[in-house]
């Protein structure tokens, strides 16, 4: 009886420690998998976002620059 009892409490014992392996499996996988997925959208969005049009010579510069070059900033002042 009481042999029977530990019995089912080990199956117990040993089907959450394998449901707990394989969640730690599946979200590795997933944390291997899914790093190429968000970094794709951030690296398009990224220098698209980060780049502003210069108004003067139409020339894409960063986006903490109003004007590509000083050049351009003169000519606009
Ligand atoms: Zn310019």
């Amino acid at each position: 009886m009481i042999k029977a009892l530990i019995g089912l409490l080990i199956a117990a014992i040993a089907a959450a420690f394998i449901r707990a392996i394989m969640a730690m499996i599946t979200k590795e996988v997933k944390e291997m998998v899914n790093p190429e997925a968000p970094q794709k959208p951030q690296s398009t969005a990224g220098p698209t976002s980060s780049l502003k049009k210069c108004p003067v010579c139409g020339t894409y510069a960063p986006a903490d620059r109003q004007y590509c070059s000083e050049a351009c900033a003169a000519k606009a002042s």
